[in-house]
């Protein structure tokens, strides 16, 4: 396949994008390269996200705009990965007639043999196995596509069983890569100059190897290497925050002050329909617990508004439960109905529109918390690991993960990959603008 091009079109999660750098390194070890757009791309790989209706549907759109490009060019070979590949495999392949190659979750490291088998044979190719090893692609072949923050995936599938999610269904049950794999892949990314990493998995927090869990991993990792600058992970679930999970943010000085933690409701009901295992009074005092811990820690969370049979009280309740854990993000969903999950059998009840106003009502509130708490900024001076230069602007993120713009004019020797103290000259609801101290 020598000489072609490649280009990969990303939907959905963190994972996602780090399954979409180990296609983009398949790809490169059989001598592809990459390419900035589809229209000269040879192979196009489409990765693709079924957590939410609207992100599966992605996929049909993006397969229809690229069968036009089939049209001029017979030769150009479309892929399908990710999540709608695992879930919906056969239906794909029907509705898509496009669709050249499709590989499940666990399958990715057959991608470049079946595009071999799909040219030699003329034949779609398609392998959607998730009993398969998911963790076969080794990691000095990731093409990461950050030169700043290194994405590690720790933990594949998901055992927890919430109503509405499909991810147990699509990724499997968890799977976790031994401590020894993990270290031996940062050190590696720390060799090629990296000083980030971010630890992946759709559970991270439910790690264990033997006798390892994640505090553990955590306290292996930190100590292992001190060219490593800052240590996250995402996404955690709340059934593993404890003592031990909470002391590691007082522990490790490298472990960024940052935690996402969806609580996805507010309301008690909703919550054990959910199958969540916490009630929004649980929740909180974790919130408590890794305050306590680490005062300043930043702390973010999903929600999902519209869940079957959520009445106003309910999403009252979530209201409260936002004034409360004051968080520096939020992520806010609109509930929809995902095939093969317990909750597809309840009735969708709650209006489009009803759905909608509820997502307004927790943006502007969180909106207005973020404003007032950034605005308590102005004049501190934080450091920035600089992820993008462009011309009279530099950005990067604060341990606590606060986007910063940073302007600079031509005498400001500022790179990728550097860590710069600057100080906070103005504040928006979702990033901050800093200074470079005078020269
Ligand atoms: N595994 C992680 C967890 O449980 O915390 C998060 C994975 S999911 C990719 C990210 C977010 O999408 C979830 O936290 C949830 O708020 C939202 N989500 C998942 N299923 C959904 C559904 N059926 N409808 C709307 N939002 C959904």
């Amino acid at each position: 396949m020598g000489s072609q091009k490649f280009f990969i079109e990303t939907f959905g999660c963190q994972m996602n994008v780090n399954d979409s750098e180990k296609a983009a390194g398949l790809l490169q070890a059989r001598g592809l390269t990459a390419s900035e757009t589809p229209e000269s791309a040879d192979v196009i790989f489409v990765n693709t996200c079924a957590v939410r209706e609207r992100a599966a549907e992605k996929l049909y759109h993006a397969v229809g705009r690229y069968r036009a490009l089939k049209k001029e060019k017979p030769e150009l070979r479309i892929a399908v990965g990710g999540c709608v590949a695992q879930l919906q495999g056969a239906e794909i392949i029907d509705r898509a007639p496009a669709i050249d190659v499709l590989v499940g979750t666990h399958n990715l490291n057959r991608l470049p043999e079946l595009l071999d088998l799909n040219r030699e044979t003329g034949e779609r190719q398609s392998s959607i196995d998730t009993k398969a090893d998911a963790f076969t692609i080794p990691a000095e072949s990731v093409a990461h596509s950050s030169r700043v923050r290194a994405y590690v995936t720790i933990v594949e599938g998901c055992n927890h069983v919430c109503s509405f999610c499909v991810v147990p269904r699509t990724r499997g049950r968890e799977v976790c890569r031994s401590p020894h794999d993990i270290l031996s892949e940062i050190r590696g990314l720390l060799d090629r100059g990296y000083h980030e990493v971010m630890l992946l998995g759709q559970t991270v927090n439910a790690y264990q190897y033997g006798d390892v869990d994640f505090p553990a991993l955590l306290r292996l990792i930190h100590d292992a290497d001190e060219r490593l600058w800052r240590l996250r992970f995402t996404t955690s679930h709340p059934a593993h925050v404890d003592e031990r999970f909470a002391r590691c943010f007082s522990d490790l000085p490298r472990l960024a002050p940052y935690l996402h933690l969806p609580v996805q409701s507010g309301a008690d009901r909703i919550l054990s329909d959910m199958r969540r295992g916490y009630t929004g009074a649980e929740y909180l005092k974790k919130l408590v617990l890794l305050r306590a811990h680490r005062p300043d820690i930043a702390l973010t969370a999903d929600v999902i508004v519209g869940y079957p049979g959520e009445t106003e009280a309910d999403f009252e309740a979530t209201v409260r439960l936002v004034e409360d854990a004051r968080y520096d993000g939020l992520f806010v969903f609109l509930y929809s109905p995902r095939p093969g999950t317990t909750a597809v059998r309840l009735a969708d009840d709650v209006p489009e529109l009803e759905k909608k106003r509820r997502f307004k009502v927790l943006n502007e509130l969180q909106q207005r918390f973020q404003r007032e708490r950034n605005q308590k900024m102005l004049g501190q001076t934080e450091k920035v690991l600089i992820e993008e230069v462009l011309e009279g602007e530099a950005k990067g993120r604060t341990a606590h993960f606060r986007l910063v713009h940073i302007p600079l004019d031509e005498r400001d020797r500022v790179q990728v990959g550097d860590l710069v103290a600057v100080s906070v000259a103005a504040a928006y609801p979702n990033s901050l603008r800093a200074t470079l101290p005078p020269r």
